[in-house]
Order: structure tokens, then C-alpha cells, then sequence
């Protein structure tokens, strides 16, 4: 089929019908979030799909994808951090996927580029990062995280030719995401050298542990070259002091990163963006566009308050891509990361900014985090239901109590039922030893009802659980 046929936009037509359908659907109370099948039913299905050998519609193929895909878009949604898109990206997608730029040298991506800068300026802006800001646009906040150790690591050598390399150190809250873990893995560093500082009671950086672990580490002699903040946690989605880290990593020395992944777009709202305080002081910030703005994964930025760190991380020569070797030019974004081909993943965000402003985000972060409190406030309220913490921003967790169960293996029993019934997603977290349940609320469609809907049938579950 090419694009210059009939049947090229007949077919188009009938996606997007059948998009709509399935959004229709998902409206539908009591519609299934997913029809869940056990991984070896899975792979026999799409073996058997493959080898069929007969022909199938490509409008039937699609069908039987949805029909075996988790529906993000259904309000019973609520486990991991993945949005359902907005509608207008699925369309951006399609000239994405058209154009194909490759982004890594200009003529590749020459919109492309120039939208990064602008959208990098405007972040860069929106956080209070200074004029000199820089950045880029990659595929997913681990690499995000990864890239900006890589810069903060490429600072501190430079500054201490003689360093140990192997003596290198981070120091990190309890609860940051795994792909630190990762990052270190990829630096060919001990995992024992990211320091973690316990959290308090909101399981936020507890702050009055830092000079002591930083002290601590200078004693077994380790160089700690970057402290980071999360903006939010993984788990409970706890905001760190952001401002308090920036400040000692200032005093000290030492290089500030902050992991806003997940809560970066706060700062649209004003009834939550005081999370960010001091946001604007690191040396590097990375944030999931595919999260919290509602584009499709995978889309992060990451930015620098110094452009000459991430820079000499990635520089090379080829001279196949570039016939300027020596200049770091911004249109050349092969030059400051990672991927040399990349999608223009940018212009989704771009879209949504230009066509419907900050104020499009204000009211899907207020939304999200306002369910996230009202929902806790039924959980507070209700005696059979344990809240971990009060959340501070649209993820929540909670287990059920019931006497004479041991919550750990009754609570998993609960998760497990909630997928196989299909209505509820929901996720698990450990969290001091203790297995919890775990939702974020990401669909702007989640109503308090689909809470008392998700009550109840833990409620039931738990009726049927028995000892083990
Ligand atoms: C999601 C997340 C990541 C990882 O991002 P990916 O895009 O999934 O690679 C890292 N840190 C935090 C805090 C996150 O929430």
C-alpha cells in the first residue's frame, strides 16, 4: 500500500473509527481495563496469529491488538506512571512517524531541532534555570538519568585529574528510582558507592542525615561527584527539599541532580508547584514528557545549567555525519547524546503547548493531584484500609486490613485477583518491609466513584481470601 492511495486513507479512516470506539468503550461503566492472559496463552496466541498463513484485515489486526492490550484510557487504570495520550498526539504520532527526521544532524531534523531549543528555553524558564541553560530531548528518563551522571561525572574529572576513578560516590534519597542503580551499573562503578539517605516519615530526604553520610564518605575515601533529588519519588511520589539539597550540594561543591521525571510538570500548577522550590539551582534536571504530559513514550528532556559538561561527554568525530567536527553547534543533536538517530518525539509536547498553552497542563495536574487527596481522604475514613502517607502529589498507597490475615500475603492476594478481574489496575510497592498497594492516578477520567468502585471489590477479594 502507498500513501497516494485510495485504500492508504479508507484504512486511515477506519483506525481512527476504531480508536474511537474503543475510547467509547472505555467510558462504558464497568468496561474492562484489560482481559488479562497468562504470558504463555499470550505468545501461543500471536505464535498462532503469525503462522496462520491465511490473510488478515489490516483493521482486524489492529482490532485483535486493542483487544489484547491494557486500556489506559479506561478509568479503572491506575497502576504505573504511563498516561493514556492525549487524543491530539496520536495524530501528531502519525506525522512523526511520516516524516521520519532522524534528528541527528540538521538537515535531519531541522524543525525538529529548533522546536528542542524552544521547548528546552521554555522548561528551562518555567523552572528558573539561568539564560545559559541547555539540553537536549531523549528516549526515556533513564537514559535521561544516565546522561546526566555521565556530564556530572565528566565535571568532577576534569576538575580532579588525579581522582581514583573507581572511588566515585552519589548520594541519593532511600527512595529513588532504580535507574540510578542502572546508571552506576553502566559506569562500571560499585553499587555499595550510592549512598542513600534515609527518608522521613513522608519519605522525603531526610535532610539532617546528609552531613553526616557525606562526612562518612569522605572518611572511606569516596569522591561523591553528584547528589540527587527526586521530584518525585517512585513509590510514594515524594517531593524531596529541593532547595535545601541545592544549597548543600552548593556549599560543598558537589554537582545537583534532580530526577523530575514523574513530577517536573508540577510546576504548571499554583496550587502544587511550590514542590519545585529551588528547582531552578541544579546542575542538571531530566523530566518524562511521556508521564505527566500525556504524550507517548518515550519523550524526556533533560537540561543543563552548563552547556560544556553533558558536551564533552559525548564528544566525537564522524565525520560521515558531520563535516564540522569541531564545533558544538545546537542544530547538531547527534553531537549531544546518546542516540544518534532519534525520533522527534519533541514535537507531541510542541503541539500541546502551542495548541492549547500551560493552561491545558495546569488543569490536568490540579485534577490528578486533587483525586490523589480526595481519594486518600476515603481512605483515612475508612477503618479497614491503612493510608502509607498522605500524598503529595497523584500517587497513593494504602493496603487492606483485615484481622486474622497476614497483610503482606492478603494484600498480594488483592492485587493479583484485581488483575485477573480486569476492572482495576493497580500496582505494588515494598515499602519498609511491608507490601502495599499502589495507584497513580493518571487518567483525568477517574472519578471518586471508580474509588468507591475499587473499594469495594477489594472489599470482596479480601472476603475470599484464606490463610495461607
Ligand atoms: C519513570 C521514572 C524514571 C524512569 O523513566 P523511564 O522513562 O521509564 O526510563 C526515572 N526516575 C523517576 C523518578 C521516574 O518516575
Amino acid at each position: 500500500m502507498n500513501t497516494g492511495n485510495k485504500k492508504f486513507s479508507e484504512l486511515g479512516y477506519k483506525i481512527i473509527d476504531l480508536i474511537q470506539r474503543d475510547l467509547q468503550q472505555s467510558a462504558v461503566p464497568e468496561s474492562k481495563t484489560l482481559n488479562w492472559s497468562p504470558p504463555a496463552e499470550e505468545l501461543e496466541f500471536w505464535t498462532r496469529d503469525f503462522n496462520a498463513g491465511e490473510a488478515i484485515a489490516a483493521e482486524d489486526l489492529f482490532q485483535q491488538l486493542l483487544d489484547h492490550s491494557i486500556h489506559l484510557n479506561n478509568p479503572g487504570y491506575m497502576g504505573h506512571q504511563v498516561p493514556p495520550t492525549a487524543a491530539l498526539t496520536i495524530l501528531t504520532s502519525a506525522l512523526v512517524a511520516y516524516l521520519n527526521n532522524g534528528m541527528a544532524v540538521y538537515e535531519m531534523g531541522m524543525a525538529g531541532n529548533a522546536m528542542e531549543q524552544v521547548v528546552i528555553r521554555y522548561f528551562a524558564e518555567c523552572w528558573g534555570m539561568p539564560p545559559t541553560t541547555t539540553g537536549i530531548i531523549t528516549s526515556g528518563g533513564s537514559l535521561g538519568n544516565l546522561t546526566c551522571l555521565l556530564a556530572a561525572r565528566t565535571r568532577y574529572l576534569a576538575r580532579h585529574p588525579e581522582a581514583a576513578y573507581q572511588q566515585l560516590a552519589v548520594m541519593v534519597s532511600a527512595e529513588a528510582h532504580y535507574s540510578i542503580e542502572r546508571a552506576f551499573m553502566v559506569m562500571g562503578l560499585p553499587l555499595e558507592q550510592i549512598i542513600r539517605v534515609e527518608t522521613d516519615a513522608a519519605y522525603r530526604l531526610q535532610l539532617s542525615d546528609l552531613p553526616g553520610k557525606l562526612q562518612q564518605a569522605r572518611d572511606n575515601n569516596l569522591l561523591v561527584f553528584a547528589l540527587i533529588g527526586c521530584a518525585c519519588s517512585t513509590s510514594t511520589g515524594s517531593f524531596d527539599d529541593l532547595q535545601a539539597l541545592a544549597d548543600f550540594a552548593r556549599a560543598h561543591d558537589i554537582w545537583f541532580h534532580v530526577d523530575a521525571a514523574h513530577g517536573g510538570a508540577t510546576v504548571f500548577s499554583e496550587k502544587y508547584g511550590h514542590l519545585l522550590q529551588g528547582i531552578g539551582q541544579a546542575d542538571s534536571v531530566i523530566m518524562d514528557f511521556h508521564k505527566m504530559m500525556q504524550v507517548p513514550s518515550l519523550s524526556t528532556l533533560v537540561l543543563f545549567q552548563t552547556p560544556a559538561h553533558h558536551r564533552g561527554t559525548f564528544q566525537q568525530h564522524a565525520s560521515y555525519l558531520w563535516q564540522d567536527q569541531d564545533h558544538e553547534l545546537w542544530y547538531q543533536s547527534g553531537k549531544q547524546t546518546f542516540e544518534c538517530t532519534k525520533s522527534m518525539s519533541v514535537f507531541h509536547v510542541y503541539a500541546l503547548l502551542r495548541l492549547y498553552g500551560a493552561e491545558f497542563f495546569r488543569q490536568h495536574i490540579d485534577r490528578l493531584y486533587d483525586t490523589a487527596a480526595a481519594f486518600s481522604d476515603l481512605l483515612t475514613a475508612a477503618a479497614d484500609f491503612e493510608l502509607r502517607c498522605p500524598p503529595q502529589s497523584n500517587i497513593v498507597c494504602f493496603r487492606f486490613i483485615q484481622p486474622g490475615s497476614p497483610p503482606d500475603s492478603l494484600n498480594q492476594f488483592i492485587v493479583r485477583e484485581l488483575v485477573r478481574q480486569g476492572y482495576f489496575y493497580v500496582v505494588s510497592v515494598q515499602i519498609n518491609g511491608g507490601f502495599y498497594i499502589r495507584t497513580s492516578i493518571m487518567n483525568p477520567r477517574t472519578s471518586l466513584d471508580d474509588f468507591q468502585g475499587l473499594i469495594r471489590s477489594i472489599r470482596d477479594i479480601a472476603g475470599k481470601f484464606t490463610n495461607p
